[in-house]
């Protein structure tokens, strides 16, 4: 578990490039610096940034705020960025964050999957992926399409709130099968999805962008 000093201690060692800016008494804590987003050509695009970490960090429904100070392209609120710059970050991967445990390192790589979602969109014209709709709205779209991939009788057990089904019994699938000669790789993939959404996409970008 991080809490908060920690959190943001653990960012600026990791991003040598960002820099705290101002410590509100009691309030939020702004931090600034760049950040490097691969275009589909893999091309480089630099974003600067603003973030500010709210008081009640890194607790549930905390979000930091992102701002964009300067932007190589115009990103319009279809790309999820709003009117002063403001980064929309109720996008689904982004709002699955449990910022105890990845406090704002993981959050700030869920600002670079989204950013380079917005980058790729403003180029092309097409999210890479679905394009998921605001807050609440795209969270349930990008849930409805992971539980829609599988058989209606395991549909209920892809929300981790539930629990496997026994590992023994029939599947609930209807096949006849094991559990575990069955859906159950799979479902414990999608169980993890449903929390972690985003997390492949992440590791991705973070590799690709300390090869540069
Ligand atoms: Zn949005
Ligand atoms: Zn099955």
């Amino acid at each position: 578990m991080v809490g908060r000093q920690e959190a943001i201690e653990a960012f600026l060692a990791a991003e040598l490039r960002w820099r705290l800016v101002r410590e509100d008494g009691g309030g939020a804590t702004t931090l600034e610096g760049p950040a490097i987003i691969l275009g589909p050509t893999d091309k480089q695009y630099l974003f600067d940034l603003r973030i500010e970490v709210p008081r009640s960090f890194p607790s549930r429904g905390a979000d930091p705020v992102v701002v964009i100070l300067k932007s190589p392209m115009k990103l319009g609120m279809n790309a999820h960025v709003g009117g002063s710059g403001a980064l929309c970050v109720q996008m689904p991967p982004a709002h699955e964050i449990d910022y105890e445990r990845e406090g704002l390192v993981g959050f700030f790589q869920q600002v670079l999957i989204h950013l380079r979602r917005a980058v790729i969109y403003a180029l092309v014209g097409k999210y890479p992926g679905p394009a998921y709709a605001h807050a609440e709205a795209g969270q349930k779209e990008f849930r409805d399409e992971l539980v829609a991939k599988f058989p209606l009788g395991l549909q209920r057990f892809v929300q981790p709130g539930l629990g496997m089904p026994p590992d023994n019994q029939w599947c609930p699938c209807g096949s006849k099968r094991r559990l575990h000669d069955c859906h159950k790789a799979e479902l414990k993939a999608a169980r993890a999805a449903y929390v972690e959404a985003g997390g492949r996409v992440r590791v991705a970008v973070r590799e690709r962008l300390k090869k540069k």
